[in-house]
């Protein structure tokens, strides 16, 4: 009998662990499925963390010193952060445009908008705390943070992506500058870790339709576990919100990467989004850009042939820098706040917000929920109330799922142009990567 594909069983842990969540809710076995399911979907989520690191580093490696002249570099480089910063700023401007337009905020009565302002005041949630002490620093302080004194910290839990990249890049960069027959040994030494933690990567893929049924399980047991009794206003406000983060997002799939990919990838969109959906689907299910990169390199390397050398660098970079979908999610979040409250943005307020959404989407953690801590930032910056953090938060993993699986989809679309400007694309290949 022929094997379900790896996405087909994805996809029906999916719809499962959902049904399973349902059920586990109505019958009282919510601590069960808490006690004795969701671990199994950490445990999935720890092994995708556990090899985005030692990737991230290895792939950037061997990606920096196969450019193999430092023109070269400065090329591609400069070439990747200058598109990844215009599709940025495309999607703030398009999550913008349409809450201005939809007004979800404005959908608030008066009185409910008085409540809030009290309920919320004083009210600082821990995520505004982190961000608190992220504001309280210098005007310089973002640039310092990106220079390590200690690698092996920026490797460990409480250390930063970018400044693992900075040092890959650095490290990258001297293997191209000292003589080629000292190089080389290093060079085979990190193709071969590369390799092996890809193996690494197949192995944990082989355990994702279980680990995305208790992921899933486990969410939908903690959402069904919240106060039922929650108002039906703020419930429907909320859905409208979220629908109107929705549309922007998927004018995002569907309207601006097409273009992209069919004008300057000169592919055609159906095969890219084919290629690439197993990434979609676990960057859906896990809401983490790092977590998804392993299978992000591997279909767009397997299935939309786009040569190592530009996977190498562009992908992991994107995943920690370039966040479509996080930048546009934040745009809507903050001004369907001010509606909330009725505060009117002038177009100077909504011009900072482009910059701060853009700044803050970059040095949001490709992690969970990375983007909600980050969209303080931006609020602080509008002079909108940070405590209304608190009326978007209970939607908000759905939308982390969603903005993720733009935000994977939009650091695919960047690659393919890269190699495509850079004759780097070979012809579309079968799908291999399931
Ligand atoms: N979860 C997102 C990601 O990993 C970041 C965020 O918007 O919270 O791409």
């Amino acid at each position: 009998m022929k094997k379900l594909a790896l996405h087909w069983q994805i996809l029906i842990g999916m719809a499962l662990g959902v049904a399973w969540g349902m059920m586990a809710s109505s019958f009282g076995l919510n601590s069960f499925t808490t006690d004795w399911i969701s671990p199994f979907g950490t445990i999935f989520i720890n092994l995708l963390k556990l090899i985005a690191v030692p990737l991230v580093l290895v792939s950037l490696i061997t990606g920096v010193s196969s450019l193999s002249d430092i023109s070269r570099l400065s090329r591609i480089g400069s070439k990747t952060i200058g598109i990844y910063l215009v599709t940025t700023v495309l999607a703030v401007t398009l999550g913008l445009i349409l809450v201005n337009v939809f007004e979800p905020g404005k959908a608030f009565s008066p009185e409910k908008r008085d409540e809030f302002k009290e309920q919320f005041a004083g009210a600082t949630t821990e995520k505004s705390s982190n961000a608190e002490t992220v504001k309280q620093q210098g005007p310089l302080q973002p640039l310092v943070d990106i220079v390590p004194s200690n690698i092996f910290r920026s490797m460990t839990d409480n250390g930063s992506m970018l400044q693992v990249i900075f040092f890959a890049l650095l490290f990258g960069i001297a293997l191209i500058l000292i003589p080629p027959d000292k190089a080389q040994p290093v060079n085979d030494f990190f193709e071969g870790v590369n390799m092996a933690i890809l193996k690494i990567v197949d192995i944990i893929m082989m355990t994702a339709p279980y680990g995305v049924f208790a992921l899933l399980a486990g969410l939908v047991v903690d959402f069904a576990g919240n106060d039922p009794s929650a108002a039906m206003e703020l419930l429907l406000v909320l859905g409208y919100y979220c629908i109107v983060v929705a549309i922007g997002l998927a004018l995002m799939i569907f309207v601006v990467y097409p273009a992209l990919v069919l004008t300057v990838g000169k592919t055609k969109y159906g095969h890219f989004l084919r290629g690439i959906f197993p990434a979609q689907m676990l960057a859906f299910s896990t809401s983490s850009s790092a977590a998804t990169l392993p299978v992000t390199m591997e279909c767009s390397e397997k299935n939309l042939g786009i040569n190592k050398e530009i996977t190498s660098f562009v992908l992991p970079l994107g995943a920690t820098i370039n966040m479509d979908g996080t930048s546009l999610y934040q745009a809507v979040a903050a001004v369907f706040i001010a509606q909330a409250y009725g505060i009117d943005l002038d177009i100077m307020a909504q011009l900072g917000i482009v910059m701060t959404a853009t700044l803050a989407s970059i040095g949001a953690a490709a992690v969970p929920g990375a983007g909600t801590v980050m969209l303080v930032i931006v609020l602080q910056q509008a002079g909108i109330p940070v405590e209304g953090i608190a009326l978007i938060l209970a939607p908000d993993r759905i939308l982390d799922m969603l903005r993720t699986t733009v935000n994977v989809t939009g650091d695919t679309t960047v690659a393919m142009m890269v190699a495509r400007t850079e004759g780097q694309l070979h012809p579309p290949t079968e799908i291999t990567v399931r």
